[in-house]
C-alpha cells in the first residue's frame, strides 16, 4: 500500500468505487480506495439492482440521467459486465391524485429530456401483462428504467479506476483519521498508515463510523429493507417467448411496491409502514455478507395490495425473501461534498439509490474535488443542507418517515410530522394560540399561514382551505399593517478590522455607508450565485447579514472557507441567538413610531436605513426594508426580548387593525414584487444578469470580488437566460416550481416558484426562460397539473411598479 496520496476513498461500495472512477477519468490517478473486505462488503451487494431517471428534485434527476447513461462507459472501459437491461417501466396511479402527481413529472421530464409518456391503465397491461387495469386510473411509460448487477457495476467502476492508474485496496480497514498540522490526514488502517490530502468518506452503511472519526456525526440512518423472488411463472414464460423480451418494471406507488422480472420469476419489493431501522446507534464491523432475518409479517399488508394488483402472484410460491440494510438521510437524498470545518474532508454518503444515484454522485464530488465547484445544482444532495439540529434522534424519527412514506404522494401544501416540533422560537405558544399552522424550516417551525378553529389544510394539488384566510392575511398587510414571524433567517455578525474589506471582496455589492442596508449577491469564481443577502453596516466595523434560513451551514462553509488566516474577520452565524419580526403595510410606521422614541420619520429613517432602538422596553437592530414590498420594517432581537418586542407591537397595532401573516401571505405579497429567494429563483446554476440581481452588481467597484471577471464576461456576453414573472390564465391550481415553461408549442424553460397573488388577485409563476424569448408579448403556456394555460410576462412589478409604497 502506498504511504502518500492526492485522495484516499473510504469504501468500496458502488458509491466510493464511482468516486474513485470519476476522480481518475478527471485526471486525479494519485487516488487509493481502502476497502475492509472484499468490495460490495455493505448494503451493495444485495441491492435489488433497479435503476430509474425520477426524482422529487429535477436536479438529482438529471444526475440519475447522467448515472444511468455512464454503465455503457465503465463496461467497455473496464471489460467488466455490468448486466444491464433498459427494459422500460410503466409507473402506475390507482387514484386521481397520483395521477396528478404522475403528470407534474411527465411535465418536468420534458425539459430534463427525461423520455416520459402518460398511458391508460389498458395501455399498461398491454406492455406489463401482470397488472390489472381495474385496479389503476392511469399510469406513465418511462423508456429509461432497467435493472444492473449491482457486483458487476461497482467492480466495473473499480477496474474502470484502475486502469486510469487509481489503486484499490481490499481487506484494509480504516480504523482511525487524523489531522496533520499542515492540514493533511493521517489515515490509519489495519495495514498501515497513508498520508492523504483529501479523505472520502464513502462508508455507507458504516459511514457513521467513519464520520465519527474526525467527530462529526452524520445524519445517516439504516433500515431494514426487504425484497422477494417468486417460483419461476408460467405467466412470465409465455409473455418472454410471445415477444421476445422481459417483462418491464412497474413501480405501484399505491401499493408502495416496485415489481421486475428475475430469471424465470418475479421481483416484488416494497416500502413497508411498519418499517424497522438497523443498529441505531453503532453499525457492527463484524457485518459483512449476511442478510437479516425477514420478517412477512411487516411486509404483508403490502404484498395484499401486489398480490390483487398483479393476480398471477396469487397462483405462485415465495422461492426467497432477501431482507438488507441500506441507509437513508432524513430527506432520502444522498449526503455529498466537503464538510464545514474539516478542509479535505469529503462525504458521499446516505445513497439510497446507488444504481440511479451513484453515477452523479462520483461526477459531482470530483469536479467539487477537482474544479471546487461541483459542476451542477445540487443543493438537493449537498450534506449543507443539515446542521447541528439534525441529531441522531431527529434522524431516526424523520427516515422513518420518509421511508414509510417513499411511495407516498406529498402534496405542496403538506407539511411531515416527524421529528417536530424541534427548534422554537419565544413567540411560538403566543402564535399557536392565535390560530399558527406551522412548517418547518432548517429545523425551526415557521408560521405558514393562522387558522379559524376548526380549519386545517387540507392536502391537495389545487387551491385549498387555506386560500381565503392567506388572503385575509395579505389585505391585513396590504389594506393596513401586518406583523410576522421571520426568526427562520439566516443572521451572521461580521467583525474585525478586515472586515469591510473582506466583504468588500466576498460580495459583489458595494458596501453600504453606516446606517444603512444594501441587497447583496455573492458569487463563486465562475461569476454564477452563492448568495443572496442584505447587508448592513451598524457601524463600520460591526456588519450584520440577513440570508435564506435553509442556507446557513452552506454560506458558512463557504464563508469560512475565505476567511483570512491571521484573525482580522470574525463571522458569526447567529443561529437563534437572534431571533425576528417584521411589521409591513402602509400603517406600519404608525405602528413602530408608538413604540419607540427613535425618529422613525420617512427623513429620519428612510428605506434601506438600519438602527438600533428599543421597541417597547425591548433593546432591538431594525431595518427598513421588507419582504412584502411594502413598508415595513425588519426587526431583529434577542430571543429574550422577543415575547416583550411581540407584545408591544401588537398592542401598538390594535388601533390600525395590526393582522398576523404567515409565510404562504408573504409568498402572495413577494410574488407581486417580482421578488425571487434563494434556493428557488436564485440557485449557483445562474449568473446576476440571468436572475435579475446584475442591477446590486457593484461590476465598476474597486475591490477584486470573487467571480468579477466572470461577472463581467456574462454582462457583455449576455449569459444564456433570464428570470421571467408571469401572470398565468390559471383555474383552480397555481404552480408550486419545476412546471415546464412552453414557447410556440416547445417546452423552453422552467418554473422556479409561484402561487396566487391575493392583493393583485392573479396567478403568478417566476421561472427561466432562454434571453432570446424573454421578451416576447405573448407565445407562453404554462402547464399545471398536465394541462397548458396561458401565460403572459410581467415586466413591471404588479404592486407598487413605482416602488413609491416602500419608499413612502
Ligand atoms: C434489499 C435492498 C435492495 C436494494 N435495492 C436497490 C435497487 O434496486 N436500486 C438501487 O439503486 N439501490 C438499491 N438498494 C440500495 C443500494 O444497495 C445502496 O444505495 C448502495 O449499496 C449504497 O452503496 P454505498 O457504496 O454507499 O454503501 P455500501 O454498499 O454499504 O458500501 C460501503 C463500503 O465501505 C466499506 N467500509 C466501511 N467502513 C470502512 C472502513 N472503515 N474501512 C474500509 N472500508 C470500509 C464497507 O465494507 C462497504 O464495502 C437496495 C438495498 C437493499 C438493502
Amino acid at each position: 500500500m502506498k504511504s502518500h496520496a492526492k485522495v484516499v476513498v473510504i469504501g468500496g461500495g458502488v458509491v466510493g468505487c464511482s468516486v474513485l472512477f470519476h476522480l481518475a477519468r478527471h485526471g486525479w490517478t494519485d487516488v487509493v480506495l481502502l476497502e475492509r473486505d472484499e468490495l460490495t462488503s455493505g448494503s451493495t451487494w444485495h441491492a435489488a439492482g433497479g435503476m430509474h431517471t425520477i426524482n422529487g428534485d429535477p436536479n438529482v434527476a438529471k444526475l440519475q440521467k447522467y448515472t444511468i447513461s455512464l454503465y455503457k462507459e465503465i463496461e467497455e472501459l473496464s471489460g467488466q459486465a455490468t448486466g444491464v437491461h433498459l427494459t422500460g417501466g410503466v409507473l402506475l396511479a390507482a387514484t386521481e391524485a397520483r395521477l396528478d402527481w404522475l403528470r407534474g413529472v411527465v411535465a418536468k421530464g420534458r425539459y430534463l429530456g427525461i423520455d416520459l409518456e402518460e398511458i391508460s391503465p389498458n395501455e399498461a397491461a398491454e406492455l406489463m401483462p401482470l397488472l390489472d387495469p381495474k385496479q389503476f386510473v392511469g399510469a406513465v411509460r418511462n423508456k429509461e428504467d432497467g435493472h444492473l448487477d449491482p457486483s458487476g457495476v461497482t467492480h466495473a467502476y473499480a477496474k474502470a479506476a484502475r486502469k486510469l492508474g487509481a489503486e484499490v485496496e481490499r481487506f484494509t480497514k480504516v480504523e482511525d483519521i487524523v489531522r496533520r498540522p499542515d492540514g493533511s490526514w493521517r489515515v490509519i488502517t489495519n495495514k498501515g498508515e497513508v498520508v492523504a490530502e483529501h479523505v472520502v468518506n464513502a462508508g455507507g452503511l458504516w459511514a457513521r463510523e467513519v464520520g465519527r472519526m474526525v467527530g462529526l456525526e452524520l445524519p445517516v440512518l439504516a433500515m431494514e429493507h426487504m425484497y422477494l423472488i417468486t417460483e419461476d411463472m408460467p405467466e412470465v414464460a409465455a409473455w418472454n417467448q410471445k415477444t421476445g423480451t422481459e417483462i418491464i418494471h412497474a413501480v405501484d406507488f399505491d401499493g408502495e411496491l416496485y415489481l421486475r422480472q428475475e430469471r424465470g420469476g418475479m421481483l416484488m419489493g416494497t416500502y413497508e409502514k411498519a418499517n424497522k431501522p438497523w443498529s441505531e446507534f453503532q453499525t457492527p464491523w463484524n457485518f459483512g455478507h449476511e442478510l437479516l432475518e425477514p420478517d412477512i409479517d411487516r411486509i404483508a399488508p403490502s404484498l395484499e395490495v401486489g398480490f390483487r394488483h398483479f393476480p398471477a402472484f396469487q397462483n405462485t410460491g415465495i422461492k426467497q425473501i432477501i431482507n438488507g440494510p441500506f441507509t437513508f438521510a432524513p430527506d432520502g437524498n444522498p449526503l455529498v461534498g466537503p464538510v464545514r470545518g474539516l478542509p479535505g474532508f469529503w462525504v458521499a454518503c446516505g445513497v439510497m439509490a446507488g444504481f440511479s444515484q451513484g453515477g452523479g454522485v462520483g461526477l459531482a464530488l470530483s469536479n467539487w474535488m477537482i474544479e471546487g465547484d461541483p459542476g451542477a445544482d445540487i443543493w438537493a444532495m449537498d450534506v449543507a443542507r443539515y446542521g447541528d439540529w439534525a441529531t441522531m434522534a431527529y434522524t431516526n424519527a424523520k427516515v422513518r418517515e420518509n421511508y414509510s412514506r417513499r411511495f407516498s404522494i406529498r402534496f405542496p401544501n403538506e407539511e411531515l410530522r416527524a421529528g417536530r416540533p424541534l427548534k422554537t422560537t419565544p413567540v411560538y405558544d403566543a402564535l399557536s394560540a392565535k390560530g399558527a399552522q406551522w412548517g418547518v424550516s432548517y429545523g425551526l417551525e415557521v408560521p405558514l399561514w393562522y387558522a379559524p378553529d376548526a380549519v386545517r389544510d387540507e392536502f391537495s394539488w389545487r387551491r385549498s382551505s387555506d386560500f381565503d384566510h392567506v388572503a385575509k392575511e395579505v389585505a391585513a398587510v396590504r389594506g393596513g399593517v401586518g406583523l410576522a414571524e421571520i426568526s427562520n433567517f439566516a443572521k451572521y455578525a461580521v467583525t474585525g478590522e478586515g472586515a469591510a474589506g473582506w466583504l468588500d471582496r466576498m460580495l459583489a455589492c458595494k458596501l453600504p455607508k453606516r446606517g444603512r442596508m444594501t441587497l447583496a449577491p455573492m458569487l463563486k469564481d465562475d461569476g454564477r450565485l452563492i448568495g443572496d443577502f442584505t447587508l448592513a453596516n451598524i457601524d463600520d466595523g460591526e456588519w450584520f447579514i440577513a440570508g435564506s434560513g435553509i442556507a446557513e451551514q452552506y454560506h458558512m462553509r463557504w464563508f469560512e472557507a475565505h476567511l483570512p488566516k491571521n484573525g482580522s474577520v470574525r463571522i458569526e452565524a447567529l443561529g437563534q441567538k437572534l431571533a425576528g419580526l417584521a411589521i409591513a403595510g402602509p400603517k406600519a410606521r404608525d405602528v413602530l413610531a408608538k413604540v419607540t422614541r427613535a425618529d422613525v420619520s420617512n427623513a429620519a429613517f428612510p428605506f434601506m436605513a438600519v438602527a438600533r432602538m428599543d421597541i417597547g422596553m425591548a433593546p432591538c437592530l431594525v431595518g427598513r426594508v421588507s419582504y412584502t414590498g411594502d413598508l415595513g420594517y425588519e426587526i431583529w432581537v434577542a430571543p429574550e426580548y422577543q415575547r416583550a418586542a411581540f407584545g408591544a407591537l401588537m398592542a401598538a397595532g390594535e388601533e390600525f387593525g395590526i393582522g398576523l401573516f404567515g409565510s404562504r401571505a408573504l409568498n402572495a405579497l413577494r410574488l407581486e414584487k417580482n421578488y425571487g429567494s434563494w434556493a428557488r429563483e436564485y440557485r449557483p446554476i445562474y449568473g446576476p444578469l440571468e436572475a435579475g440581481l446584475d442591477r446590486f452588481v457593484a461590476y465598476g467597484k474597486e475591490a477584486d470580488f470573487i467571480g468579477k471577471a466572470a461577472a463581467l464576461a456574462e454582462r457583455r456576453q449576455g449569459g444564456k437566460l433570464r428570470l421571467r414573472a408571469f401572470i398565468v390564465d390559471a383555474d383552480d391550481a397555481d404552480v408550486i416550481g419545476d412546471e415546464p415553461i412552453w414557447f410556440d408549442g416547445a417546452v423552453r424553460g422552467w418554473v422556479t416558484s409561484g402561487g396566487y397573488a391575493h392583493h393583485a388577485q392573479q396567478s403568478v409563476a417566476m421561472g427561466y426562460v432562454p434571453k432570446e424569448i424573454a421578451d416576447e408579448a405573448d407565445g407562453f403556456e404554462i402547464e399545471i397539473l398536465g394541462k397548458r394555460h396561458g401565460a403572459r410576462i410581467q415586466s413591471a412589478p404588479l404592486f407598487d411598479a413605482n416602488f413609491e409604497q416602500m419608499r413612502a
